[in-house]
């Protein structure tokens, strides 16, 4: 799809890559895979692990290559990806309505009651807001809408032609916060200043400018008390670990941000500890409540037996107390009594087949090829939007040789290693999906679009069942069978 061959004089060849040229993929050790067609430039975001289990050279964390169809998504999104599960703020998309599509619907949160933040409020910026400036608009609406909804916190998201205007969205929002007495935030989140990293960034200085310094008087109390960064408890994943961590005898302060309020926000810096499961989204805000408020933080993953087991003694180990660690191997031994028979079965079925990875964060990637290990899958292909190079040193470490490890990947490099590396599987989000279907390669969604929790003991059930019910199912043969794959 993304093969249009020869430059010409009339094209802009200096800015955007127009043809692919075959690039040998450099290995880490061993020998590379030959002919493969990339578009320029995108020679050093992909790897292949070679025999000689070196470090990646692999470049990532950099804008995406002029020309390709990047599967990342903006910045407007990143940030509101972090903020949208806030549920009792007024979330007001300043933009053209197109952009505002891009809320509850389709990046699903679970809440325990709230529900104002599953409305999309938009200004709807028509072709005179753009000519003549849109501030008024936006005040009107923040008029309207406060008054209605009396919220305690509203977030206001700037889009791309609000940056090109250059509506002043501070003053407006300063205005409104004055004459409400709440606190109306501006998120400068402008697609096109930077890539969705930037966005999580931007919520995340947000976030911290609504927590509250810590009174002076001492707290005293029975249990400690974490914030949790990182879940967006997409299908109640942030309950799930709640309720791990409530046994152990640890209490959860908030949630950034899954199913949170703002007054929970306010009071992150009383913490004892911050662990994070999303470091692409939430590294930013630990090192800032550490710099600040001295919070330690420690690096979790709640996806697979594994890493569950060892992120819950990795938190009972900080807190270095006899009872929470006996607590928690009590709840270890329960749930890995319960979990292991049934995942013993999916693993038994899925011996020996292959998956392809391709999601937002390096934590999760990392995360997955153990959980397929868990399950008797091999990794042959893995890819992040955002992973930082220290995610890529630790894939490049646990991938098993021959794995093509790719950053900021587009559809026509994710279809071609599919097929070349015999994927069955393909683990993703909404975007590529239909990459896989067309292939007639089995998909499973591990973004904001499913429905059933894949974190924890019965996360890691959930995801065993799911990757066993579409990897198994006899479509695959019927469809291999009767459509053309293409000349990819
Ligand atoms: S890239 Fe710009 S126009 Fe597109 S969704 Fe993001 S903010 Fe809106």
């Amino acid at each position: 799809m993304l093969c249009l061959t020869g430059g010409t004089a009339t094209r802009p060849t200096r800015t955007l890559n127009w043809y692919c040229k075959r690039t040998t993929i450099q290995p880490t050790g061993g020998a590379g895979m030959e002919d493969v067609l990339l578009l320029n430039g995108r020679e050093q975001f992909v790897r292949q692990k070679g025999e000689r289990h070196q470090t990646l050279p692999i470049s990532c964390g950099a804008e995406s290559v002029a020309g390709c169809v990047s599967q990342r998504a903006c910045v407007y999104c990143g940030a509101r990806v972090v903020l949208n599960p806030v549920a009792d703020a007024l979330h007001l998309v300043h933009g053209p309505i197109g952009c505002a599509s891009y809320t509850w619907d389709i990046r699903g949160s679970l809440n325990s009651g709230e529900s104002l933040y599953r409305e999309g409020f938009s200004t709807d910026l028509r072709e005179r807001d753009i000519i003549f400036g849109g501030e008024t608009k936006l005040a009107a609406a923040l008029d309207e809408l406060i008054v209605k909804y009396r919220p305690p916190v509203v977030f206001v998201y700037s889009t791309c032609v609000v940056g090109i205007i250059g509506d002043d969205l501070d003053a407006v929002c300063k205005a409104a916060a004055e004459k409400y007495g709440i606190p109306v935030l501006p998120v400068q989140s402008s697609g096109f200043v930077g890539s969705k990293s930037i966005g999580y960034q931007t919520a995340c200085d947000v976030l911290f400018n609504l927590i509250e310094p810590p009174k002076k008087t001492m707290i005293l109390r029975k249990r400690p008390v974490i914030n949790y960064l990182g879940d967006f408890n997409l299908a109640g994943e942030a309950w799930i670990v709640k309720s791990y961590l409530k046994k152990m005898g640890v209490d959860v302060n908030v949630v950034f941000t899954g199913d949170s309020r703002y007054e929970e926000i306010r009071r992150a810096a009383t913490a004892d500890l911050n662990i994070i499961q999303c470091a692409g989204s939430m590294f930013y805000l630990a090192q800032k409540l550490e710099d600040a408020y001295r919070i330690p933080f420690l690096q979790v993953s709640f996806l697979g037996v594994e890493d569950t087991a060892e992120s819950l003694r990795k938190i009972a180990r900080f807190f270095d107390e006899s009872a929470i660690i006996r607590k928690t191997e009590e709840v270890i031994a329960t749930e890995l009594h319960r979990v292991t028979p049934e995942i013993a079965q999916y693993r038994t079925a899925l011996a020996g087949k292959k998956a392809a990875v391709y999601v937002g964060g390096g934590f999760k990637a990392i995360s997955l090829i153990r959980q397929f290990r868990e399950i008797g899958m091999e990794v042959v292909m893995v890819g992040t939007q955002t992973g930082r190079r220290e995610d890529y040193e630790i894939i490049g470490d646990i991938a098993c040789d021959g794995t093509i490890i790719l950053d900021d990947a587009n559809p026509a490099e994710l279809e071609k290693f599919m097929l070349t590396q015999g994927a069955d599987l393909l683990v993703g989000g909404v975007k590529e999906r239909p990459l896989a279907y067309k292939l007639g390669i089995a998909f499973v969604d591990h973004n904001h679009d499913r429905k059933h929790p894949l974190a924890g003991f019965d996360g890691a059930v959930n995801f065993a069942r799911e990757v066993y019910t579409t990897v198994c199912s006899p479509v695959w043969s019927a469809v291999k069978g009767g459509v053309s794959r293409g000349d990819l």
